[in-house]
This record gives structure tokens, C-alpha cells and sequence, in this order.
């Protein structure tokens, strides 16, 4: 870890290092809190308040917000939400954003649900890159876990995006114990024969550090113990992307599969990434609740680019997710924010 870099130093600059030494150059963007799923450890199952069209940022307004954050050194994007394909003019958004002079990569990620009819637009918006999650491939399972998803409308996601030229392909598994525990055969086989990248995450209290989350976290070394239990050989492979993931591959299969552990062993030392918030604040750490409202600096690109400098200076060294679980207390108070609204 770098030397701490204060604020002042960092103004002018034109870099976005944190006081740890860390460049950040990744931005995710949320377009929405909405989804047309509900699944169940991001949203809650009734009572959800979605934000009025009105509290959504603009089009016009995430694009100024990543033009200031691609001058001080963002180069990729990813679009997520609530679910992204649900906002009118998604794939204008995205043309819009890919061509901001720096802006180099550009993915997003998705239910699926929407994509068959739109993969190929997307693809010619600029879209290169897709992240689809798919947390059970039982259909009867994946409507319980979605809370009424159609796992034959994301599989024709899938295939659309594969048709339309997206790649790499992920596949965003959130194992739940209890839940999905007894797929990951599946899901590492389905790695073996098909060339995408399966990433299993590990499930994260944010919003919800509950018994409901205590009960369903599984550590992600299940995940390894099964390759040595089927006599898999694997191997670390390099894969493209900005995430936190670890890469292997089961030796002779077409894709790859990651690790996403950030409560079993967490990964904030190499952390490069903000987040926007469909309501247009920014956040440096996806467990705190310190955020920045980005609308308030109206159309004024100088003070939106001090408000990042400010979200960078306050960024804590870590989160504390290991901490919630074993019931210990917080150097700082966790958002209540959930994962729908935050884009993940
Ligand atoms: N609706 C899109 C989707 O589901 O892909 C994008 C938004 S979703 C919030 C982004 C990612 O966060 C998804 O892969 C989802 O599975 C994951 N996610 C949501 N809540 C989570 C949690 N509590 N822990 C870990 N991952 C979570
Ligand atoms: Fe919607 Fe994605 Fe959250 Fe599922 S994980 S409820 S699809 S935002």
C-alpha cells in the first residue's frame, strides 16, 4: 500500500488516486433502481419504493458526470441497475457514452430477461462486453430464487448476445446455501462446454446484514473443493475485464470460471472503482453509506470534478463485510442502501 495522498494534493492532479495509492479508472454506473425481477438477495419481496422518473439522472447528466470522470482517468464503464435494459433508450445511453474521447471499454451487466430482442442493437450501440446473471439453470429453482423469472426468456438472452458478437460472455452466479449449493457441478461444467466465463459471487449484506444473510453466505472455497472432488485440473487464467475476479480454468474446457469472495477474503487493496447511482450520487465503497450528490453541482463540470476528488478522500481502506458476519461492530455505518439501488 502506497503512502496516504491527501485531497489537496490530489486536486489538479487530474488522477484519481485515492489516499491509499489507488488509481481508480472503473466506473458502474446504475440507470435504474427498477427491475422486472425481484430476486431474492437484492430486492425485498413487496413494499419496494422505486424512484420517481424525475429522481432518475439523465441521459444528458451521466454523460456530463463521465465526461469530467473519463478527463481524470476513468477508461471503462459498466452499466448496470435495478435492471438497465428496463430504461427507455438504453442503447442510446450507451452510444452517447461510448463516444466520450476515453472511454474505452464499455459492459454491462443483466438479467437477461430483455436481451434476445435487443442484443443485436446493443452490439451496434458499442456494447462489446455482457455480464447475464443466472443463478440457477432449473427453471422451476430460478423462478423462486427471481421471484417469477423465466429462465427460457434469459437463456434467449444468452444466445442473442452469443449471435450478436458479445465477448466474452459472463454468467453471474450468486451461490446461496441452501439455495443453488448443489449446481456449482453444473455451472462448472456448463464452463467446460461452453465458451463463458461463469462467475460465482459470494452473497453480500448490502442493504440487509440479516439472519437471512447469515443463513444463505456460502464461502466460495465450496467452490474449489468441488474441482478437486470431481478430479478437475485447473489452471489460472487471465480473462478480460476490471473485476476483482479469479480466473481458472478447468483444463480442456472452452471457457473459464471466476471467484468473486469479497467477504471471505476481500479485495479492497486492489480496488479501482466508484459508483454512480441511478439518483446521481457518487459512492466510493459499495458497503458504506458515504455518498456524494453529484445533481446538486447542476452543470458545473469543475465542481463535479471535486466531488469525486472528495469521494476518493474520504474512501475507506476496506470494507467490513467479515466483520457483519461474526456480529462484530463497524469502524463505519454500512448503506441502507440495496444492491438494486446501487447497481452492485
Ligand atoms: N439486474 C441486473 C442483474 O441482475 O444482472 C443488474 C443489477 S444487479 C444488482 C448486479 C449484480 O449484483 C447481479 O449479478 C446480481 O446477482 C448481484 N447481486 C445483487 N445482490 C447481491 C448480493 N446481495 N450479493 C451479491 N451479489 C448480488
Ligand atoms: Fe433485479 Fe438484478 Fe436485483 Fe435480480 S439482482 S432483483 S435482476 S436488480
Amino acid at each position: 500500500m502506497g503512502p496516504l495522498v491527501s485531497l489537496s494534493e490530489n486536486i489538479g492532479t487530474g488522477r484519481l488516486v485515492d489516499r491509499f495509492g489507488r488509481v481508480h479508472d472503473y466506473l458502474r454506473i446504475s440507470v435504474t433502481d427498477r427491475c422486472n425481477l425481484r430476486c431474492l438477495y437484492c430486492m425485498p419481496a413487496e413494499g419496494v419504493q422505486f424512484m420517481d422518473s424525475g429522481r432518475l439522472m439523465t441521459d444528458e447528466e451521466i454523460v456530463r458526470v463521465v465526461r469530467v470522470a473519463a478527463r481524470l482517468g476513468v477508461r471503462r464503464l459498466r452499466i448496470t441497475g435495478g435492471e438497465p435494459l428496463v430504461r427507455p433508450g438504453i442503447d442510446r445511453l450507451i452510444e452517447a457514452l461510448g463516444a466520450i474521447p476515453g472511454i474505452e471499454d464499455m459492459a454491462m451487466t443483466t438479467n437477461g430477461v430483455l436481451l434476445a430482442r435487443r442484443a443485436e442493437r446493443l452490439r451496434r450501440a458499442g456494447l462489446r462486453r455482457i455480464n447475464i446473471s443466472i443463478d440457477s439453470l432449473r427453471p422451476d429453482r430460478f423462478a423462486v430464487i427471481t421471484r417469477g423469472g423465466d429462465l427460457s426468456r434469459v437463456l434467449e438472452g444468452l444466445k442473442a448476445a452469443e449471435r450478436a458478437g458479445m465477448s466474452p460472455i459472463k454468467i453471474n452466479v450468486v451461490l446461496l446455501k441452501g439455495f443453488n449449493e448443489d449446481e456449482i457441478d453444473d455451472f462448472l461444467r456448463l464452463s467446460i462446454e461452453k465458451p463463458y466465463v461463469v462467475r460465482f459471487i459470494e452473497y453480500m449484506p448490502i442493504g440487509h446484514e440479516d439472519e437471512t444473510w447469515k443463513n444463505a453466505y456460502l464461502p466460495l472455497r465450496r467452490v474449489l473443493d468441488r474441482c478437486e472432488e470431481l478430479g478437475y485440473e485447473i489452471e489460472p487464467v487471465q480473462v478480460p475485464g476490471n473485476g476483482p475476479a479469479e480466473n481458472w480454468r478447468i483444463r480442456g474446457g472452452l471457457g473459464a470460471f471466476g471467484l468473486i469472495h469479497p467477504v471471505s477474503e476481500h479485495f479492497c487493496a486492489a480496488c479501482n472503482r466508484l459508483r454512480l447511482t441511478a439518483d446521481g450520487y457518487l459512492k466510493p465503497c459499495l458497503y458504506w453509506q458515504e455518498e456524494f450528490n453529484v445533481r446538486r453541482c447542476g452543470g458545473d463540470e469543475k465542481a463535479i470534478e471535486e466531488l469525486f476528488f472528495r469521494a476518493l478522500d474520504i474512501k475507506p481502506e476496506r470494507h467490513e463485510m467479515a466483520e457483519a458476519l461474526e456480529g462484530k461492530s463497524r469502524s463505519h455505518t454500512p448503506t441502507v442502501r440495496r444492491m438494486s439501488q446501487i447497481g452492485g
